[in-house]
């Protein structure tokens, strides 16, 4: 049952490990404080690389159900509890890359109908009533396809669900202002000979950079950094951690974030550079204090 006195945050994500990467120190924070968080995730990523050699037989849906566990100690990291799959375990199966053969496969998400799959979203949205939902923007930050699906269902959802009684105050897609990403890029290089990543990804890697004057909420989460190193560390086929960095299946170096950025699309903005997701929103201010 969801406390529909507390706060309440909605996430909707592609993939496993998409929240931790984007959202983590976010996630952690307003768990701790007494938030009610909520994780969607869309798909569980049966057909993506896996990193760790011993791990690579994993496909399909017995790599699914591996990276549901691995969901699931990176919500336990987190403070999480409810996260939930899209329409159900297996409901949507992950795409490829833009332009890959396997994305005209029926079962996967690419493929699926942006209304039917909103409704799915619908129901979530209409039992837990959430005042902020976070999401990418309309190119999935990067333009990989199950990102986009993923940003096209979570605003559609929004606009069905307003229609069924339940308009959510605030939305924000995930964002990295450029300053930002390139000042990291820069530490990244100096210290790229002492990690163990070969090479340094690009600013261009990152997804949803923008710039800086678009940024509309900061969310410090240097008191959930280590939490957030932890989650991402739990997705070990799709996460290589070390220090304040991490590598993806393609072994590029990126900064790891800490303080998470987003740009508000809907609703009203409180102040010029907002701290809390939730500010302005009525009811919404109740906080318990974090032990
Ligand atoms: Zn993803």
């Amino acid at each position: 049952m969801t406390d529909l006195s507390a706060r309440r945050l909605l996430l909707v994500h592609a993939h496993p490990d998409d929240e931790s990467i984007n959202n983590g120190a976010t996630m952690a924070k307003y768990a701790a404080e007494g938030a009610h968080v909520t994780l969607v995730t869309c798909t569980l990523g049966e057909h993506g690389e896996v990193i760790p050699p011993a791990l690579r037989h994993l496909t399909g849906t017995e790599l699914g159900e591996h990276r549901l566990g691995e969901l699931t100690a990176a919500m336990r990291e987190l403070g999480v509890e409810d996260f939930r799959l899209l329409g159900g375990k297996g409901r949507y199966e992950d795409s490829g890359m833009m332009g890959i053969a396997d994305n005209d496969d029926p079962a996967c998400l690419w493929q699926a109908d942006v209304d039917t799959a909103a409704r799915d979203l619908v129901e979530v949205i209409l039992e837990v009533r959430p005042q902020v939902l976070v999401t990418y923007d309309p190119d999935g930050g990067y333009g990989h396809p199950d990102h986009i699906q993923a940003h096209r269902i979570a605003m559609r959802a929004a606009e069905l669900a307003a229609d069924a009684g339940w308009e959510i105050p605030k939305i924000y897609w995930n964002r990295v202002p450029r300053t930002v990403a390139e000042e990291a890029f820069a530490r990244l290089r100096a210290d790229l000979p002492g990690l163990p990543f070969g090479k340094a990804a690009t600013v261009a890697d990152v997804p949803g950079v923008v710039d800086d004057e678009r940024i509309t909420t900061v969310i410090d989460g240097t008191a959930y950094a280590a939490a957030k190193a932890a989650a991402m560390r739990a997705h070990a086929t799709q996460i290589d951690v070390a220090e304040l960095y991490f590598a993806l299946s393609n072994e590029l170096a990126q900064p790891l974030f800490t303080t998470e950025y987003y740009e508000l699309v809907r609703g009203e903005r409180a102040a010029r550079e907002e701290s809390d997701l939730f500010a302005g929103v009525a009811g919404a201010v109740t906080v318990k204090e974090a032990s």
